[in-house]
């Protein structure tokens, strides 16, 4: 039985990774297309002044209460490698006509719970903290399917709330527009907290209280490798070595079906392939164009999801450079501001490792749905998911732009990098789960064909990981194998 898996992210690795661990496939490829496993997973190690700089192109940390992470990396020998974020320096701050306010405090699943300190806060009004506490009395609203995040959290909390403070936050997860996100696929829980308790910030408080203000099972919320999220990939790349069939430079133009032998017969940019078993690990609009001649309904459906383009732009500073205390995580830049960035991560305050003594290093977030990029081409026109090195690109003057207006920063910068990442952030709309009810629907035809990654249901390396896990065991559980996985764990 021979298994073949296309893109080396970290979800297609993941698959790779649990189908070797069944010992049912004879054969195990693992095809993708660019020169370097790990695909949003992107770290540069910097050597200087003794020490290194760690930079993140894509993805800096993963969620350590969603296990699936958590769980890999102890299987990969990674668990005392793994770091939480500094709890010394635990600011964020959110951009407010032009200056940084503190986040207030008591954040609990991304609602504030802690009424003092929402009273304080100067991101709000006082009509809108009045309109705020209207959450503890208003009723549970009888909502027909699904509502966009939006709408959501401003009728529960209202409209200014929600554009000072919720949806800056979460888009700087999605790079999303919060109007069109869909509530029941990127944060259903809330609509939960709203029926069980009535009210969000009694429901988050209750959560908290519940967890004691700890997450269970480990030491942060957010955890990451001493060196970089890339040490995942090698551990993966490094177990596969032996078991499967990994080759770079594979690029899958389109697969068709064999219906007699029922195989599938796959046309790579260089030769062909057959196989048995198919897992697409690749983005959605990918995965739709490879299947296109194959199942046009099925290609459709996947290239109706639509993916923003970002960036992300390192910056490294000696700190006696800096005009102000980078005291701690970094800030949020709520759409309202008009700003192009989305975020700015002051990565060596959030991650000390991360920088040798004496040095900052800071991230800035550009780009989000709505806000394209554009006009800012790359130098060969193209929003490939590049990384280069471009000091004198359009978005190093964003982000050094970015800097100089919050932070005061003037300095030049000691290095900087530039990573593009074209439609890379998938936006689960409205529409998102009857989009998925139409691919399970379609895939029910194909047992022995998976889809997994970003593009369905979770958008983090934790969900990616377990996505590839579920396909694998979709495609063992299919082709009558012994399937020696482990339990699938249950979603928190
Ligand atoms: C800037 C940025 C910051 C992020 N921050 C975080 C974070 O802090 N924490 C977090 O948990 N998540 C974060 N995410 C999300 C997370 O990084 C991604 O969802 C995840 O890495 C996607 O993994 P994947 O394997 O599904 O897809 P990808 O990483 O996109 O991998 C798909 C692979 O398929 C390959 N491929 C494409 N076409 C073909 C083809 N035709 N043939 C063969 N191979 C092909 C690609 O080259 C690529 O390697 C971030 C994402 C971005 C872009």
């Amino acid at each position: 039985m021979r298994l073949t898996i296309i893109g080396g992210g970290i979800t297609g690795l993941s698959a790779a990774y649990y189908a070797s661990r069944t010992n049912s496939y004879s054969q195990i490829t693992l095809l993708e297309a660019d020169s370097r496993w790990g695909g949003k997973i992107a770290t540069e190690r910097i050597p200087f002044d003794g020490g290194y700089f760690i930079v993140e192109g894509g993805p800096d940390t993963f969620l350590a209460t969603k296990p699936w992470g958590v769980a890999l990396c102890k299987e990969l020998g990674l668990s005392e490698r793994l770091h939480g974020t500094n709890p010394h320096k635990k600011n964020t701050y959110v951009l407010h006509k032009g200056r940084l306010l503190p986040l207030p405090d008591g954040l609990a699943m991304m609602i504030p719970s802690d009424v003092p300190s929402i009273l304080r806060s100067r991101l709000l009004s006082w009509t809108g903290k009045a309109r705020m506490g209207l959450d503890f009395i208003l009723p549970a609203k009888n909502v027909n399917g699904d509502e966009s995040l939006g709408t959501f959290i401003s009728r529960r909390l209202g409209r200014e709330a929600y554009e000072n403070l919720i949806e800056p936050l979460m888009s700087g997860i999605y790079a999303g527009d919060g109007d069109q996100l869909s509530l029941a696929s990127t944060f259903p829980y809330l609509r939960d907290l709203e029926l069980k308790y009535g009210s969000l910030a009694r429901g988050a408080l209750k959560m908290r209280q519940q967890s004691n203000g700890k997450m269970p099972g480990s030491r942060s919320a957010f955890l990451t490798p001493t060196t970089g999220l890339a040490e995942i990939v090698e551990a993966l790349v490094e177990s596969l070595k032996s078991k499967v069939n990994l080759r770079l430079n594979a690029r899958v133009i389109s697969v068709t079906r064999d219906l007699e032998r029922g195989t599938w017969n796959l046309q790579l940019d260089t030769d062909s392939l057959i196989t048995d078993s198919l897992i697409l690990a690749t983005p959605a609009h990918v995965s739709g164009r490879i299947l296109a001649s194959f199942d046009p309904e099925l290609a459709s459906a996947l290239q109706s999801i639509p993916y923003a383009s970002t960036a992300t732009v390192s910056l490294a500073y000696r700190l006696s450079d800096l005009p102000r205390d980078l005291d701690g995580y970094g800030y949020v830049i709520p759409r309202r501001e008009g700003r192009k960035a989305l975020a700015c991560t002051w990565t060596s305050t959030k991650f000390p490792h991360r920088a040798p003594e004496g040095y900052a290093l800071i991230r800035v977030f550009i780009g989000r749905a709505g806000q394209p990029l554009t006009p800012c081409p790359s130098p060969t026109g193209r929003w490939v998911g590049v990384r280069e090195n471009r000091d004198e690109s359009d978005l190093l003057a964003i982000a050094k732009e970015e800097l100089r207006l919050t932070l005061g920063i003037t300095a030049e910068p000691l290095l900087s990098r530039v990573f593009l990442w074209e439609n890379a952030m998938p936006q689960y709309n409205l529409g998102h789960p009857e989009l998925l009810k139409r691919i399970d629907a379609a895939l029910e035809k194909y047992p022995s064909l998976a889809l997994a990654g970003n593009g369905y249901r979770g958008i983090g390396i934790p969900d990616c990981i377990r996505s590839g896990e579920l396909a694998v065991k979709k495609i063992t559980e299919s082709r009558g194998v012994e399937n020696s996985l482990a339990p699938t764990p249950t979603a928190l």
